[in-house]
């Protein structure tokens, strides 16, 4: 599913520019516009849905193909001393785009 009104989903279309690192037919990696750390990079999957509260057996099987993708993804970008992966999941987590993603970040040693 795609929501035209949704900002990865454009990035997707490319309707709006993105550094992207890595595309696939589930999903792509762009580069954070805005890091948190010396590498960000967010894994978002082709099919729009907002939360992690609303994967299905179909999208959890193209969660657990991202993660396995993740390590090699991560690695050619920077992330040699490993990397930290995080989902936010509604409001009280910050979460501001409502599109699925995971955030990889890494290239430094990381704060808590
Ligand atoms: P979250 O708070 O988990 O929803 O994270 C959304 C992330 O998307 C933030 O880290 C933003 O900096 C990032 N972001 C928003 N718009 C763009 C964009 N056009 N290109 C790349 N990253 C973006």
């Amino acid at each position: 599913m795609i929501d035209n009104n949704c900002i990865f989903c454009k990035i997707i279309k490319g309707e709006i520019p993105s550094a992207k690192v890595y595309e696939d037919g589930e999903f792509v990696v762009f580069k954070d516009v805005e890091p948190k750390a010396e590498v960000h990079l967010l894994a978002v999957p082709k099919d729009h849905f907002p939360h992690l509260s609303d994967l299905d057996g179909e999208r959890a099987e193209v969660l657990s193909h991202m993660l396995a993708k993740i390590p090699q993804i991560a690695a050619e970008n920077g992330c040699v001393g490993g990397y930290r992966l995080v989902i936010n999941q509604g409001e009280d987590a910050g979460q501001t785009v409502r599109h699925l993603h995971i955030h990889i970040l890494g290239g430094e040693p990381l704060a808590w």
